[in-house]
């Protein structure tokens, strides 16, 4: 596994961190759960990607981490980075959902207990609220880091302008923002109209989530929609999106197997090559595709025509 450091701090983060947004929480088969997260802290990924609202139901992903935590890494905890975030609907009434001051520490306390940690190393607001003012929520991440409860600070999904606000004010409060997490991929590239500059200008790192596009991305959809797949099961993403999506899929698909990878390996790849992408987290639902996943930090560079190839595939 290669780490880097994250932006301008002394944190190193694995290329490759895991996220249990989906297929950990409670309907998911806990022997499976521990065997994924095994597999994939034995290959070097340090990095676990939670938030309050994992599951489903929110808030059981938390769950089941915290007790494989304790049965299977104790010992490791200090070799291990866990997040968790604060932002979406999480309870009833005003307090749980948003960026205040009150969501953010009452999440937090909430989310420790569910995982059984006294601190978590990175805690993350997870959406800008237009109705909170951003000084309210950067003083409430520094407190949560002055009190120990975090190590480090990170935001997701700021528009740029109140993402740099919110760097300059954390910065002033002496908890500079580590990190900033947003949606990348071949198939949804806005990071790179200002956010990417933006983190590398502030010393941020930059962390890419649903790299495969939540599994678009992969061999998985080239014959139709499988059983038991994302885009079978929930909301999230659905079957249109994959149907409107197929031909550029394909096409990347062709490209892959020029390059001796799978889509999957050549997608992480092409996120990775840029060096303001700190790392990227991906989603599973099997060992084997953490095992697929892992092989493209073997391949990490592009020519020129492969790029350019590539760009007049993307839409
Ligand atoms: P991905 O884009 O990596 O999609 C993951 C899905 O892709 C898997 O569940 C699986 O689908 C499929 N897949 C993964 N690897 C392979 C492979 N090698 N071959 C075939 N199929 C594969 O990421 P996610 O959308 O899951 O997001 C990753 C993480 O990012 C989340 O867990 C969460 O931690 C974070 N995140 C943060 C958000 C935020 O608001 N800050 C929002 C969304 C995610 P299947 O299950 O169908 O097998």
């Amino acid at each position: 596994m290669e780490y880097r450091r994250c932006g301008a701090s002394g944190l190193q983060l694995s290329r490759l961190a895991l996220g249990l947004w989906h297929n950990f929480g409670e309907e998911a088969d806990p022997l499976r759960c521990k065997s994924m997260l095994r597999y994939a802290f034995d290959e070097g990924i340090t990095h676990f990607d939670l938030a309050n609202n994992y599951g489903p139901s929110p808030g059981s992903a938390e769950i089941n981490f915290g007790r494989i935590l304790k049965e299977e890494f104790a010992s490791h905890r200090d070799e291990m980075i866990i997040t968790t975030k604060a932002g979406h609907e999480m309870w009833p009434g005003p307090y749980g959902d948003g960026a205040s001051r009150k969501s953010l520490m009452s999440s937090l306390d909430q989310s420790l207990k569910r995982m059984q940690l006294e601190y978590v190393d990175i805690f993350y607001s997870h959406r800008y609220d237009s109705e909170t003012p951003v000084e309210e929520t950067m003083e409430a991440l520094s407190d949560i880091v002055r009190q120990g409860k975090a190590l480090y600070v990170g935001i997701s999904k700021y528009p740029p302008e109140q993402a740099q606000k919110a760097f300059e004010l954390l910065k002033a409060n002496h908890t500079p923002c580590l990190i900033y997490q947003d949606r990348y991929n071949m198939l949804a590239r806005k990071p790179e109209e200002q956010h990417l500059d933006l983190v590398a200008k502030y010393g941020v790192g930059f962390i890419a989530f649903s790299p495969l596009a939540q599994g678009q991305l992969t061999d998985k959809y080239l014959h139709g929609i499988p059983e038991n797949s994302r885009a079978a099961k929930n909301g999230f993403l659905t079957e249109e999106q994959v149907i409107r999506n197929i031909n550029t899929i394909k096409g990347l698909q062709a490209m892959a197997i020029q390059r001796g990878q799978t889509l999957a390996e050549m997608a992480l790849a092409w996120l990775l090559k840029d060096n303001r992408v700190n790392s990227v987290i991906i989603g599973v639902s099997s060992k084997e595709q953490v095992a697929d996943n892992l092989k493209a930090l073997e391949n990490t560079s592009f020519s020129e025509e492969e790029l350019q190839n590539i760009n007049e595939l993307l839409p």
